[in-house]
Parts: structure tokens; C-alpha cells; sequence
């Protein structure tokens, strides 16, 4: 294969102009024209990975096949590519200096100053090179997080810097900017643009592409303009409109040809044949549903809806399966109790508890459930929202009214949920969960094995608590059956209620793989029962009528 090409993604002038959406969706073209590409994130925190970072500073932590607790944006990577994402596709400042201060200690650079440069990069560049080096990916894209300027970003331009005259041609750069619009005087302004890229020139890298964020269309002459004034050519200078869903934003690209003039700088063949049918067909559906159906999404992190990225987008990718949009009612579990839960979550076609740690918000969950499991509306319940379900149904149906999950209350007479033997003598928190893949079968003829049309599946988990098998034939007998089973360890990894037309909860997190090509079973059912319920609901108005 001849030599891997390196793309680095770089932003400007302000943070979340969705570097991450541009990387995808030149990915995601590149793919379509029969690239094999793969996606990587740099982020400049001290943090080893953003599994030990509270939701509301850093969104969602997403979860890869072998385990790493990532980067929300490795989500969209999947969610564009369908192809898995692994440890290597994250790296973070903390990463990066946790392994050269042990080559240190282990006396690899013995007699040397160990220093930034040229330490600190040379690992930095070692990771970017650790994807090429595998062999499976004629082109890396490499996102650094964080925008030029910052003090933390600054190795890691260094290292592209580095890069880029080392590898020449088979490297190129963009820079994502903004491009604001002023109101008072109706203009475009691109000095903002202007000074990022002399901020990068100063560093000593010229950006190839700019890809410029703007709410309005950029004429010629603005074109002309940034690309004189930055020392790029006018067709390297591609406009980013905001578009009214981040699955538009591939075809936005593919009218900017910002993937033909990324392959004719690298010197690559531009293959006339491009392959996004199924990407513009998908596009299609999310656009024109038939049906709508209100879901409610219980979590407590709901102030940032980040938090639960992979779960609003596998809710929209399950939707389109179906034809229908998914009205996503964000609903705090902090807000909901015994006595208002009916007027809280009244129309609702379904109802998802979510995912999450710790007491706040616990009880408005297990309400939530209930409200759900005695109004037989559909309900997927995912890792805390599964271990909540088994809580509820001990309580209310089983009649252990002091149930609960040890993590919750150690002393609970009940602890239906407790801690993994493996996980008892472990005091260290990052990256020390049930993480990342494991195999699950399932059993016949249940509600999952519908769902799935498969017996054994694979899922990716993110937990340290877990069913406790003692209550197991008690919750069989009372009408909670355990659907699928780490044939391993016997551990419960999926529950669902035999009276109730679709309530489910698994441990694992199916959110984690649910892709615009393959929607993720378990969202394209839940919304399928919801749809089911509402024309239901419709019917029996009509008929009362
Ligand atoms: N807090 C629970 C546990 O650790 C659930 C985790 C989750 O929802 N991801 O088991």
C-alpha cells in the first residue's frame, strides 16, 4: 500500500464550530469514493481520559469496542463511518505525559533532560503514526481539540508543524474558522479568520483548506479575499453554512468539493464514483416522516443534552427506521415524583430512562418506571435506567419495598443490584469499570430476541454494579425474566416484563453503536412500539369520537 496520508483538523476563533461534524463528513466522503479512512481526536486536557469528568464539564463519555472511555466526537466518527473506533483514535495532554514520565522512570531517555520538545511531541507524534502504522487506513484524520492559540494546544500544533515537513505532500492541513456576520452593517467579516491563520503562520504552519462556518453564503469576492489574505487558493477556501441537521453537512461539503481538492492535494485519485445513496436516502426520511411520537428521555444531566449525545442520535436514527420523528421531551429526574409523575410524562409514547452515577435523581426514576411499567407504555431503561427497573419491580411488584442498588444505599436489606465481585478491592476510578465489549445471548422467544432477530450479540458496557443473581428466580417467578446472559460470568445483562407489550433495559449501552447505516435494533424498536402505542392512542380517540 503506498505511503498512509495525514490530515490534521485545526479550529480558530472560537471553540464548538464542530470540527468534529467537518472531520466526519470529509471522512465520511473520502469513504464514499473507496477510501479507507479512520478519524482521531487530540485533546489538550491533563485528564487520562474524560471517563473521570462529570457529564456537564465535558458532555457524554463515549465507550469503543476494547474499552476506552473517550471523547463525545469519536461518536460521531462511528455514527458517520460505521466503523469502529478504538483506545488509539483518543489521546489526551494526560496520556501523552503519563507515558513519557514512565519511559522516564523506567530509564529509556537515561542521562537527558526530558523536556516538551522534543519529548512531549515526539510522543505526540508517535500516536498520531500508531493508526497509519496498522496498515488498515489509507488516510488519518487527526482533530486537535481545542482552538490555535490556546496555551495547552501549543505542542500539539508543534508536532503538526513537525509533521508536515517531515511527511511534505502526504500531509495536509485545514483550519475551521468563523466567519461572523454583523446585523448592523449586513457584512461578513473575515479578519477573525485572518488573524487565526496568522496566529497558525506564527507557529510556522500554513493551513491548505479553511473551512469557514458562516450563516450566510460567502460570495467571490469574500473567497477571493480569504484566500489572498491567508495563502490559500480560492478553491481551498470551502464555506461551512449551518445546516439544519449534522447529517447534512457531508452533502454541504460534497457541493464545496472540499473532498476532491483534499485528494488532489495529497496527489490521490479522485474516483468519479461516489457512493452516499444510502447517506442522501437517510437524509430524505429524517426530513419528510410520516409519524411523530413523543418520547421522554429521563436523566439527570439534562441541562447539557451533550450528555446524552449517542442516545438523542440513536433515537433519531431508530426514528427514521420508522419513518417517524422523535419529538425527544427532556425531562430532569430531580423534577418527577410519586405524586406528579402522571402529569409529567402524560402523551408520552415512550418513555427512556438513562444512563448515570450516584443517589440525585434516583427516585424520579424509579417513578418513571413504574409509571411506565402500570401504563404499559414502552420503556428501554439503559445501564442505571435497567438497574432502576429492577429496582422498581422489587419494590412495587415483589413487595421488598427497601430494595435498591448498594451503590445507592450500602445497607439496603435488598441490594437486588450490587457491586461486581471483580470490582470490590478496587480503589482506583479512572478507566476501572466493566468498559468496553463483551458477548451477550440471547434467549428465544422473548421481546429482545424480536428486537434483535440474533442469538448472541456483542455490546459495549460502562458500569460496576450489576443484577444480583440471588433475586433471580424470585424475579422470574413474579414476571421479570432475564432476556440475555453473558455466557461467560451468567451475569443479567438484559431484563423485560412478560405483561407489559415492550418494556426492556440492559446493562450495556446500545447508544454506543447505533450508526446512520445501521441503526442500532434496540432504538429502531422502541420507536416502532411507540409508534405502535400512538396509533393506538389515535384510534381509540377517533373511535370514541
Ligand atoms: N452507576 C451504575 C453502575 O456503575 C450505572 C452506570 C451507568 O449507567 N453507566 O453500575
Amino acid at each position: 500500500m503506498s505511503n498512509t496520508k495525514y490530515i490534521f483538523v485545526t479550529g480558530g476563533v472560537t471553540s464548538s464550530l464542530g470540527k468534529g461534524i467537518i472531520s466526519a463528513s470529509l471522512a465520511k466522503l473520502l469513504q464514499a469514493r473507496g477510501y479507507s479512512v479512520t478519524i482521531q481526536k487530540l485533546d489538550p486536557y491533563i485528564n487520562v481520559d474524560p471517563g473521570t469528568m462529570n457529564p456537564y464539564e465535558h458532555g457524554e463519555c463515549y465507550v469503543t469496542d476494547d474499552g476506552a472511555e473517550t471523547d463525545l466526537d469519536l461518536g460521531h466518527y462511528e455514527r458517520f463511518l460505521s466503523v469502529p473506533t478504538s483506545q488509539a483514535n483518543n489521546v489526551t495532554t494526560g496520556k501523552i505525559y503519563q507515558s513519557v514520565i514512565d519511559k522516564e522512570r523506567r530509564g529509556d531517555y537515561l542521562g537527558k533532560t526530558v523536556q516538551v520538545i522534543p519529548h512531549i511531541t515526539d510522543e505526540i507524534k508517535s500516536r498520531i503514526r500508531l493508526l497509519g502504522k496498522t496498515g488498515n487506513y489509507q488516510v488519518v484524520i487527526t482533530e486537535i481539540g481545542g482552538t490555535v492559540g490556546d496555551i495547552e494546544s501549543l505542542p500539539y500544533v508543534e508536532a503538526v508543524r513537525q509533521m508536515k515537513w517531515e511527511l511534505g505532500k502526504d500531509c495536509l492541513v485545514i483550519h475551521l474558522t468563523l466567519i461572523p456576520y454583523l446585523s448592523t452593517t449586513g457584512e461578513l467579516k473575515t479578519k477573525p479568520t485572518q488573524h487565526s491563520v496568522k496566529m497558525l503562520q506564527e507557529y510556522g504552519v500554513q493551513p491548505d483548506i479553511l473551512v469557514c462556518r458562516t450563516e450566510h453564503k460567502l460570495n467571490k469576492d469574500i473567497r477571493n479575499k480569504i484566500a489572498l489574505f491567508c495563502n490559500v487558493a480560492t478553491e481551498a477556501v470551502i464555506e461551512s453554512i449551518d445546516a439544519s441537521t449534522i447529517y447534512e453537512v457531508p452533502l454541504l461539503m460534497e457541493k464545496e468539493k472540499l473532498d476532491i481538492v483534499v485528494l488532489n492535494k495529497l496527489g490521490l485519485p479522485v474516483p468519479e464514483n461516489i457512493d452516499m445513496e444510502d447517506w442522501k436516502q437517510f437524509l430524505q426520511k429524517l426530513k419528510h416522516p410520516k409519524f411523530e411520537v413523543r418520547v421522554g428521555l429521563i436523566g439527570k444531566y439534562i441541562e447539557l443534552k451533550d450528555s446524552y449525545k449517542s442516545i438523542a442520535e440513536g433515537l433519531i436514527h431508530g426514528g427514521v427506521a420508522n419513518n417517524c420523528r422523535v419529538k425527544v421531551e427532556w425531562i430532569h429526574s430531580e423534577w418527577i415524583n410519586e405524586e406528579n409523575v402522571a402529569e409529567k410524562l402524560a402523551g408520552l409514547s415512550g418513555i427512556l430512562v438513562a444512563p448515570g452515577f450516584g443517589k440525585r435523581g434516583i427516585e424520579g426514576k424509579i417513578s418513571s418506571i413504574r409509571y411506565a411499567r402500570e401504563h404499559q407504555i414502552p420503556f428501554l431503561g439503559i445501564c442505571l435506567g435497567m438497574q432502576c427497573a429492577v429496582i422498581e419491580f422489587a419494590r412495587n411488584v415483589m413487595g421488598k419495598s427497601d430494595a435498591h442498588s448498594t451503590e445507592i444505599n450500602p445497607s439496603t436489606s435488598n441490594a437486588v443490584i450490587d457491586l461486581l465481585e471483580t470490582q470490590k478491592n478496587i480503589t482506583n476510578k479512572g478507566g476501572t469499570m466493566r468498559l468496553g465489549a463483551y458477548p451477550c445471548q440471547l434467549k428465544e422467544d422473548t421481546k429482545i430476541s424480536a428486537v434483535y432477530k440474533e442469538r448472541n450479540i456483542s455490546e459495549r458496557h460502562r458500569h460496576r454494579y450489576e443484577f444480583n443473581n440471588e433475586y433471580l428466580g424470585d424475579f422470574e417467578k413474579a414476571g421479570m425474566i432475564a432476556s440475555g446472559i453473558n455466557p461467560e460470568g451468567g451475569l443479567v445483562e438484559i431484563v423485560e416484563l412478560i405483561n407489559h407489550p415492550w418494556f426492556i433495559g440492559v446493562q450495556f449501552h446500545p447508544e454506543y453503536k447505533s450508526t446512520v447505516m445501521k441503526p442500532h435494533p434496540l432504538f429502531v424498536g422502541f420507536v416502532n412500539a411507540a409508534v405502535e402505542i400512538n396509533s393506538l392512542k389515535a384510534h381509540s380517540t377517533t373511535a370514541a369520537n
